[in-house]
């Protein structure tokens, strides 16, 4: 529970700064998708490209929040509402600090994509679908999990004892079963530049607060 003591510091360095001295706007690049999907593949993948166009950039995975910030955190139904919430409010974090924010997260409920939507401005969510056939995510079976899932021994796995919940309205989709991932990023660079992102100068009425 927020006190009601505790007031908003403005600052004097606004977001509007920070873009103009990386060259680009800021926004949340929210992967989602089945384990297997390639969210990570993509995910550092387009990092990468993004580096080499000198942007400023940060992955949050998974498994790797997992360690830390959320490493109290179980699969639970509530547990998975809490992780994805933290970790919402930490990519708005950087979203202030100018950064364009790339998530790896399963993230199976729409509830929970939509409540890290509603956290920034509109046009500063955008949801990449990572389509992938379950069938090809269990072949691939990245880390092993799947079998082990299947023999029961993983509590809640999305896919399998647990739903996954496709994205509606999701505004890049990657069908990564039929594309390799240079296809993919391509792709996702495309419509990023569809959408302005990469404009230095930041588009009339985008919403910029402090
Ligand atoms: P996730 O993060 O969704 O659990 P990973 O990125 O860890 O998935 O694993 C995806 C696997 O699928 C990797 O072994 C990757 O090389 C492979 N793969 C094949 N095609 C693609 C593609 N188009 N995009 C992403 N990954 C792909």
């Amino acid at each position: 529970m927020k006190s009601k003591d505790v007031v908003w510091h403005k600052t004097a360095i606004t977001r509007k700064d920070r873009n103009q001295l990386h060259g680009h706007r800021s926004l949340i690049l929210w992967f989602t998708g089945l384990s297997g999907a390639g969210k990570s593949t993509l995910a550092n993948a387009l990092e990468a490209r993004l580096h080499e166009e000198s942007c400023a950039t940060i992955v949050l995975d998974g498994d790797n929040v997992r360690h830390g910030l959320c490493g109290d955190l179980s699969f639970s139904a509530d547990d998975r509402v809490e992780n994805i919430r933290r970790i919402g409010e930490m990519a708005k974090l950087f979203i202030d600090a100018g950064i364009i924010a790339i998530t790896a997260f399963i993230s199976p409920f729409r509830s929970d994509r939509r409540r890290v939507r509603e956290l920034v401005a509109n046009d500063e969510f955008i949801e990449i679908y990572c389509r992938c056939s379950l069938e090809t995510c269990e072949n691939r079976d990245v880390k092993g999990i799947y079998k082990k899932a299947r023999r029961g021994e993983i509590k809640d796995f999305t896919g399998i004892s647990s739903p996954y919940e496709e994205p509606e309205l999701a505004e890049i989709i990657v069908d990564t079963d039929k594309h390799n991932v240079e296809e993919c990023v391509n792709h996702i660079v495309a419509r990023l530049e569809s959408f302005g992102t990469f404009h230095k100068t930041l588009p009339e009425g985008s919403a910029q607060q402090g």
